[in-house]
């Protein structure tokens, strides 16, 4: 395997390709690509070659939680994701959501799943084993086309068939290829907008009393709408200070907070990814990649305090996931990249220097 190395470029027009080939039958492929994304992203290897295992509960949990905000009602119904009358997926969240009695209610997916941890379980074991007998084994294959090369994974053991356990006895993992997570990692700034414009076009043509005139179905699927994240802005100008995390200027009540790895890329919304911003700031950072020096001070913020934070308002820090996925970004980045580092103020990427957060081993 290791005398192919997929070349970043190929390999999104092959995703693509793929994805534009005829008519889906469900919203899957997408949920399953998607996850497959962020795997990546916190999974980037220092030696690109290495091939990297994806467990796939761990998917299942990714999958999960796309479609958890999604199978609550839109315009009064819910909305279909696959031409089937029964879909599995979206059935599956919807049994966790009773089992967990949090309805259709904004009630976070970590909540529900401490509530109802066995019904978690179970939940993360339907999905693991429907996206093994669905969508992974069909998301490399060209509809209508006897033979397709594999090119993100080996998907040879999966079939629509397969059992709980024959999975087990397969590791209940895929595997990427060399060089597959960091070419994902590197291309997710394109490919995941368009994902979720496909994942809204596919979801217009499966409903089709959705006019095109009803409002944000984009925010619906993708939470544009986004939790708000007012709540944070008193405790954490609290304990680090009234002013703008980048160009400390001092801030109003209304001032935004600020993603600092940009949540169009990776939609982390814990405490350890939000600042306190002034709206200029906020305005010319925008989708950009921060500069390093910020992602330094990001996460040379107290831990106890933002954990102190975390419990008091109910709120996941995530900040083994914020290094996680600031070290896979970056290391897929071409070095020289452009990266933000202020109101007019540009960086080259430079990975040369020894940075804590970016050395760490993922395996
Ligand atoms: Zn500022």
């Amino acid at each position: 395997m290791s005398e192919f190395r997929a070349d970043p470029l190929l390999l999104g027009q092959k995703v693509v390709a793929l994805l534009e080939t005829g008519l889906r039958t469900a919203t899957y492929k997408l949920a399953v690509l998607m996850a497959l994304i962020d795997y990546a992203i916190e999974h980037v290897p220092s030696d690109a070659d290495a091939p990297i295992p994806v467990p796939i509960p761990d998917l299942a949990h990714r999958v999960l939680e796309l479609y958890w905000p999604q199978v609550r009602p839109f315009n009064g119904s819910e909305l279909r994701q696959s031409t089937q009358t029964r879909a599995r997926i979206p059935q599956a969240v919807l049994d966790l959501r009773s089992a967990a009695a949090v309805g259709t209610g904004g009630t976070s997916l970590a909540v529900a799943s401490t509530r109802a941890p066995d019904a978690y379980e179970g939940t993360i074991t339907e999905i693991g084993l429907c996206l093994a007998q669905q969508p992974l084994h069909r998301l490399q294959r060209v509809p209508g086309a006897a033979d397709s090369e594999c090119f993100l994974y080996d998907d040879s053991f999966l079939h629509d068939q397969i059992s709980r356990r024959a999975l087990r006895a397969h590791g209940d993992r895929i595997v990427l290829m060399p060089g597959v997570a960091t070419a994902l990692a590197r291309l997710a700034g394109l490919l995941k907008p368009a994902l979720e414009i496909m994942w809204v076009e596919d979801v217009r043509r499966m409903n089709r009393y959705l006019d095109e005139d009803i409002p944000d179905v984009a925010g619906h699927l993708f939470g544009r709408e986004r939790l708000s994240l007012s709540v944070v802005r008193g405790p954490l100008q609290g304990a680090f200070g009234p002013r703008c995390f980048y160009c400390s200027s001092s801030l109003g009540p209304d001032s935004p907070i600020d993603h600092v790895l940009p949540w169009s890329l990776v939609g982390i919304d814990g405490l350890a990814n939000l600042v306190p911003s002034c709206v200029r700031c906020n305005r010319s950072k925008w989708h950009a990649l921060p500069a390093l020096t910020l992602v330094d001070r990001v996460l040379a913020r107290d831990q106890k305090v933002l954990d102190q934070l975390a419990a008091d308002l109910q709120w996941p820090t995530q900040y083994d996931r914020v290094a996680a996925v600031a070290r896979g970004i970056y290391r897929s980045q071409p070095p020289g990249s452009p990266t933000w580092a202020g109101v007019g103020v540009t960086d080259r990427l430079d990975l040369a220097s020894p940075r804590w957060w970016l050395s760490t081993a993922t395996s």
